[in-house]
């Protein structure tokens, strides 16, 4: 039997179709299959490897903790210096109200406390999120979640909740006192890179002020310099009262996190104490990994270099089957006319060494969010490869 068999055998599947490469080794932009194939990663990992694959920084921060401790206790009891460290280092690079982080295990995970978070401090039970939105696949997350096909199947699922037209202003009505939160992304990654006018961002701050309703940003896929910036919203010209972090934010290993300003987070110590528990969120191997992550992305200035690079994905993209490329910096969406026209490309280029995919509600559209350290020559590599498969 092979090791494909067991794979499909034994672990569990959610698609008929999986990819199904076996790999063996990843570093910087590549992997490498058990044939010693490599591939250009042009997605990592969904916008998590944002420093690249297995960088030695982030090995040696994983080392060195473990010379010390792995699980000690649940979240929250004892003073783990890794925790300790990464919260003071994110805080450090947010605005002053987003001063008191809540580590998790995953992005749903952070999204899920937020939601009981906003609940909890406004007294309102009415959530608001948007069309095609992705947030996560739990239960609260799904129920979240912009589009019927994905939630029908599980219901029931959370009450109260109204999925509004994202970037439609009229919309915005539906936000009302009751309101305990608004669920947003600053960009619509899921649904093939969209991104909403500036004019739209102002009415849903100013709706959320007039209503006393909190406003949640989601950058679990957008965060840690993705669009160009540390954080989508800075570019957004707003501060969020509360922001979603996950993926890159473990520098490779699982970590999610909702931040907020320490007295809206209080409300979690009482009525009832432990108003979030969690065993293994915020584990320290993660925050140590986390952390090398962040410092990385500053010290070696990766995000100055994004749009640039953005740029240059953007100048070789030019084909007549690419009916449009949308891009927020490092997440971007090249546009086909359909699925199986996209999934005969991206095979093509996986065949030829280039890793992609397609995304959720958007499956025409090839992902390219890459890490964020890819070098101009990997970048012509990849849209030769690309632009091969085309013709
Ligand atoms: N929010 C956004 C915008 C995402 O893209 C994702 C994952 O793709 C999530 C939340 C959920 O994160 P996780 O898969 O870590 O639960």
């Amino acid at each position: 039997m092979t090791q494909r068999h067991y794979f499909l055998q034994h672990v569990a599947q959610t698609s008929k179709a999986p990819i199904a490469i076996e790999i063996a080794r990843a570093e910087g932009c590549r992997l490498w299959d058990v044939n010693g194939k490599s591939y250009l990663d042009l997605i990592a990992g969904i916008s998590v490897a944002n420093t690249g694959h297995r960088h030695p920084k982030i090995l040696a921060a994983i080392e060195k903790q473990l010379q010390n401790y792995m699980h000690v206790m649940v979240y929250g009891e004892l003073i783990e210096s890794p925790q300790v460290h990464y919260a003071r280092a994110l805080v450090q690079n947010l605005p002053s109200n987003l001063n008191s982080v809540y580590f998790t295990n995953s992005g749903a995970e952070a999204v899920e406390g937020a939601m009981k978070l906003a609940k909890r401090f406004t007294g309102r039970t009415n959530i608001a999120s948007f069309d095609k939105s992705y947030h996560g696949s739990t239960q609260g997350a799904l129920s979240l979640m912009g589009d019927e096909y994905w939630r029908n199947a599980f219901r029931p699922l959370l009450p109260g909740i109204s999925h509004l037209e994202y970037d439609s202003v009229p919309d915005l009505d539906l936000i009302t006192p009751e309101t305990a939160c608004v669920v947003m992304e600053p960009v619509q990654a899921e649904r093939g890179v969209v991104i909403p006018s500036l004019t739209w961002i102002n009415a849903v701050q100013k709706r959320c002020k007039e209503t006393g309703a909190l406003l949640i940003l989601d950058e679990i896929q957008t965060g840690f310099g993705r669009t160009g910036s540390l954080w989508a919203f800075e570019q957004l010209g707003f501060v969020p009262d509360i922001l979603l972090l996950g993926k890159a934010l473990g520098g490779g290993l699982p970590l999610g996190a909702f931040i907020s300003d320490i007295n809206i987070m209080k409300v979690l110590t009482e009525n009832p104490v432990l108003g979030h528990i969690t065993t293994f969120g915020g584990h320290p191997i993660c925050c140590a990994a986390g952390l090398a992550g962040l410092e990385l992305l500053i010290e070696e200035k990766l995000v100055d270099h994004v749009e640039e690079k953005a740029q240059i994905f953007r100048k070789l993209l030019v084909h007549p089957r690419i009916k449009s490329v949308r891009s927020k910096g490092l997440l971007i969406a090249v546009e086909f006319s359909g699925f199986e026209e996209n999934k005969a490309i991206i095979d093509a280029c996986i065949e030829k060494g280039v890793f992609s995919d397609w995304f959720l509600f958007a499956p025409h559209c090839l992902r390219i969010a890459p890490p964020l350290n890819i070098s101009a020559e990997e970048i012509s590599e990849a849209c030769n490869v690309i632009l091969a498969c085309l013709s």
